[in-house]
């Protein structure tokens, strides 16, 4: 009786420890470390910005339409932002909005434009991603949900994270323009993500 007992215990003590394991992979390899702004709800993500797909085509080029609407990627070194270094600010080129500024932008070598943080925290959303049997931070224009790339934790200081991003996904605006063009063409696109702005 007593060896049952001890057995029992045993049995009790392994099954427990086998549970924490089980917690404790999921607690720290979970891909919400990456970012702060992954969707952690299952209900999802709600855009100031919505269109059809036909009002998006409209406004795309087939490239932009696949990559932003239907989560493409470019192929590495094709973006027009890969290899390109100038001062400015790269917005959405789905809804115009600011996502990355020039000075966050750094090479990694992976053949995308990448950033080591956002234009500020409200500009990018992220979701988890498991397509093509990987676990990857998809990242989102925060504005109209547009894809932009995903993002990762092996990027460099102060943020350690590397937002690799489709050029086809960006409009670069150089810093003498910015202000000069107060955004010029995009203005249309603005006016209605602005109107959202206005009610907060
Ligand atoms: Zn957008």
């Amino acid at each position: 009786m007593r060896n049952f007992l001890i057995m029992l215990g045993t049995t009790l003590f392994l099954t427990t420890a086998c549970q924490a394991q089980h917690m404790e992979p999921t607690k720290d390899t979970t891909p919400h470390t990456a970012t702060q702004h992954v969707q952690q709800q299952g209900s999802p993500a709600v855009y100031p910005v919505t269109k059809s797909d036909a009002e998006w085509r409209a406004l795309l080029s087939p490239m932009e339409f696949h990559i932003l609407r239907e989560k493409g990627t470019e192929r590495a070194f094709t973006g027009k932002y890969y290899g390109f270094d100038e001062a400015g600010s790269y917005h959405c080129a789905g809804c115009g909005a600011e996502l990355f500024s020039s000075d966050s932008k750094f090479d990694c070598g992976s053949g995308w434009p990448s950033f080591w943080t956002p234009a500020n925290d409200a500009a990018v959303h992220s979701e988890r991603d498991e397509r093509y049997g990987m676990v990857r931070d998809e990242v989102l224009c925060a504005r109209c949900g547009g894809h932009l790339g995903h993002v990762f934790d092996d990027g460099p200081r102060p943020t350690g994270l590397r937002y690799c991003i489709n050029s086809a996904s960006l409009r670069f605006i150089p810093a003498e323009d910015l202000e000069k063009e107060g955004y010029g063409e995009y203005s249309r696109l603005f006016e209605e993500a602005n109107q959202g702005n206005k009610k907060l």
